[in-house]
C-alpha cells in the first residue's frame, strides 16, 4: 500500500506529523482553558446572579463551534494556517468571554465586587493558599484563647513551633482524656519531666518527656495566658479557655520554681470544681443522728454566730465546702464576705477579698481584724496561718459576727484543739465556738461498672460491728460487657471510680463542749462527740460503703494515711 503513495504525499504526512506535533496541542490547550472558564466560573457566576444562563451557555457554545471550525478547518499542513487560525480562534473565544463580562457587569443584580475582571484571578488564588493554610493546620485539635478572648493563631505545619505545640496540645488532651482534674509537669529523673495527673483526687503518672521539649511546651502554655516566659521562679498564675470539639474547659496556670526545675501546673475548671449544691457535699442525709446536712443547716442558721471551725487536709475538698458553706447564707440580706489567698470563684452577692502576701507590710491577721471591724454578718477565713489570726478569730463580737475558720487538720477534735492552741487562750477561743466540720474525699464507684458481691461474715462484722446486716457490696470493676467480651468501661475509662464526694464530722458545739475545751480536756470533747452518736469521718465513709456509693478498699484509702480519725473505724461502728 504504502508503495503506490507518492514521495510528495509521503513527505507532506511528515511534515504534518513532525511540524504540526505541537500546533494541535496550542489550539486544543486554548479551547480547553475557555471550555473550563465558561463552565467553572461562567456557568456558576451566571446561576448566582439570576442572569440567562441557559442563553450565556447556548451562545458561547455557538462561538466555541465556530472557533473550532475556524481553527481545525483551515489545511494545517500549511505552515501559514497556524497564524491565521490560532489568532482568530482565540479571539472569538476571548470575544464570548469579553461579551459575558461586560453584559455581567452591567447588570445591577451583580454586586460590585462580584464583578468579572482580573481581581477575580487574584481572589481565586487568595481562596486556594486560605485551603492549604487550613490543610497544614489540620492537626491543631486545640483552640486555646486567652482572657482576652484572642486565639492563639497555630503555627505552621513542619515547624518547630507547631512541633511544640502540637507536644503542648497532648499533654491537655491526654489529661482530660484521663479524667483529670489538674495535671503537673514536674522535673524527673535524668533530664525528664513527668506529668502527673490528679483523678478524682488520685495522682498518677504519664509518661516522661525530655526536660528540653517540657521546656518549651510549659513556656508554650504561659505565654499563652500572657505569663512572663523568663520568671522561672517566682509564682504565676493566669487563666484561658481551650476548646476541643466544642467542649470548653477553663485552665489555671501556675508556673512555679522548683528543685531541679520548674513546675506547671493547669487547673481544670477551678470554679466548677469548688461548686456545689449543700446537698450535693457528701453529707449523710439519713435518720437522726446520722443526719449530718440538717446538724450543719442548724449550725449555719444559729442565732448566736460566733466561731464555726473547717476543717480539711490541702486538695481534700475544704475550699468547697467553705464556699458552699457561705452561700448557705443569704448574700442579699446579710453582709457575706470571704478573706482568701486565691479565690476561686465569685459566689454571687458575696465580697470576696483576696490577701497579697506580696504587698509590703502584707500581714493576714491584719486583713482579718480590718475586716472584722467592718461588722459583717458572715467572714469565711479561708486560712488561719499564723497564731495572729486565730487571735483575731477569737476576739471578734460572737454575737454580731459568724466567722468560719479553715484549718488543715484532719479531723474535727484536732481541728478545734489546733485552733484553740493558735490561740492561746482556752478560755477566749472555748467562748465563741459554735461548731466544728471537718472533712475530706472519698472516691465514688463508677455506676457503670460496679461490681457486687456478697460480703464475708467478718468484712460485714468488722464494718458495722456486728449489728447489721449487709447483703451486698460493690467493688471497683473497670470493664463492662459489650456483645460478652469485656470491654474497658467508656464511663469512668477503666478506673472504676467516678467523681468524688466529701465525708464528713458536723458537731456543733454547745455548752458541755466549750466548758471541756476551756478547760483543755480534748480527749473529754472526743468523747462528748461520740456520746452524741454522730457519725465520724471513718464512720460516714463506711456508710457510704454500706450505701454502694464506694467501695470498703475505697474507704480504706480514704480514712487510713495521714489521718488517724481513721483508727475508730472499726471500734466505734457506724448505728445501721
Ligand atoms: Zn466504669
Amino acid at each position: 500500500m504504502i508503495g503506490m503513495w507518492s514521495n510528495q504525499t509521503l513527505l507532506a504526512m511528515d511534515g504534518l506529523i513532525l511540524v504540526s506535533f505541537w500546533k494541535p496541542l496550542v489550539l486544543l490547550a486554548t479551547l480547553c482553558g475557555w471550555a473550563w472558564i465558561v463552565s467553572n466560573v461562567y456557568d456558576k457566576h451566571a446561576a448566582r446572579f439570576f442572569l440567562p444562563r441557559e442563553n450565556w451557555n447556548l451562545a458561547h457554545l455557538c462561538v466555541g463551534l465556530v472557533a473550532v471550525v475556524v481553527g481545525f478547518g483551515l489545511p494545517i499542513a500549511e505552515p501559514w494556517a497556524f497564524f491565521v487560525s490560532w489568532p482568530a480562534m482565540t479571539l472569538l473565544l476571548i470575544g464570548s468571554l469579553a461579551a459575558y463580562a461586560i453584559a455581567a457587569n452591567r447588570d445591577e443584580r451583580v454586586p460590585e465586587n462580584f464583578k468579572i475582571g482580573l481581581r477575580m484571578l487574584s481572589e481565586m488564588q487568595k481562596k486556594r493558599e486560605a485551603k492549604k493554610a487550613v490543610k497544614s493546620l489540620a492537626v491543631v485539635k486545640l483552640a486555646i484563647r486567652g482572657m482576652d478572648k484572642q486565639l492563639v493563631q497555630p503555627p505552621q505545619a513542619e515547624t518547630p513551633e507547631y512541633e511544640v505545640r502540637a507536644a503542648a496540645e497532648d499533654v491537655y488532651i491526654k489529661a482530660l482524656l484521663a479524667r483529670a482534674s489538674q495535671v503537673d509537669l514536674t522535673p524527673g529523673k535524668d533530664q525528664t519531666y513527668l506529668p502527673v495527673w490528679l483523678v478524682d483526687g488520685v495522682k498518677s503518672q504519664g509518661e516522661a518527656i525530655p526536660a528540653a521539649m517540657a521546656v518549651k511546651i510549659m513556656d508554650f502554655w504561659k505565654s499563652c495566658a500572657k505569663l512572663d516566659v523568663n520568671d522561672r521562679r517566682r509564682k504565676l498564675t493566669g487563666d484561658l479557655v481551650v476548646e476541643k470539639d466544642g467542649a470548653k474547659h477553663k485552665v489555671r496556670l501556675t508556673s512555679i520554681g522548683v528543685t531541679g526545675g520548674m513546675r506547671l501546673t493547669m487547673l481544670f475548671d477551678p470554679d466548677i470544681a469548688v461548686k456545689r449544691a449543700a446537698t450535693d457535699l457528701g453529707l449523710l442525709n439519713e435518720k437522726e443522728p446520722l443526719n449530718q446536712l440538717d446538724t450543719l443547716r442548724a449550725i449555719v442558721a444559729d442565732e448566736k454566730r460566733g466561731v464555726v471551725v473547717l476543717a480539711g487536709l490541702p486538695d481534700g475538698g475544704r475550699t468547697t465546702t467553705m464556699y458552699t458553706i457561705a452561700a448557705m447564707h443569704d448574700a442579699y440580706t446579710q453582709s457575706v464576705q470571704t478573706v482568701e489567698f486565691e479565690p476561686q470563684l465569685q459566689l454571687e452577692g458575696v465580697r470576696h477579698q483576696a490577701f497579697d502576701a506580696q504587698a509590703e507590710g502584707a500581714d493576714f491577721g491584719t486583713m482579718v481584724r480590718s475586716m472584722l471591724r467592718r461588722d459583717p454578718d458572715v467572714l469565711a477565713v479561708a486560712e488561719v496561718p499564723d497564731a495572729n489570726t486565730a487571735k483575731e478569730i477569737a476576739k471578734s463580737d460572737n454575737d454580731r459576727t459568724r466567722v468560719y475558720a479553715c484549718v488543715r487538720s484532719e479531723s474535727a477534735v484536732a481541728a478545734v484543739e489546733g485552733y484553740v492552741r493558735a490561740v492561746g487562750d482556752n478560755a477566749l477561743a472555748a467562748k465563741g465556738l459554735r461548731g466544728v466540720v471537718a472533712g475530706r474525699l472519698l472516691r465514688r464507684l463508677c455506676p457503670n461498672c460496679k461490681v457486687e458481691y456478697a460480703p464475708a461474715p467478718e468484712l460485714v462484722k468488722k464494718l458495722t460491728g456486728g449489728e447489721a446486716k449487709v447483703e451486698r457490696l460493690y467493688k471497683k470493676g473497670g470493664q463492662v460487657l459489650i456483645k460478652n467480651k469485656p470491654e474497658v468501661c467508656p464511663t469512668c475509662g477503666g478506673g472504676g471510680y467516678l467523681g468524688q464526694e466529701g465525708i464528713f464530722e458536723v458537731f456543733p458545739i454547745g455548752d458541755e463542749e466549750r466548758e471541756l475545751i476551756a478547760a483543755g480536756n480534748f480527749p473529754g470533747l472526743k468523747a462528748a462527740f461520740r456520746k452524741r452518736g454522730m457519725p465520724s469521718i471513718a464512720q460516714a465513709a463506711i456508710r457510704k460503703a454500706l450505701m454502694g456509693i464506694t467501695s470498703v478498699e475505697e474507704v480504706q484509702r480514704a480514712t487510713t494515711g495521714p489521718a488517724p480519725a481513721a483508727q475508730g473505724a472499726a471500734a466505734a461502728p457506724a448505728k445501721a
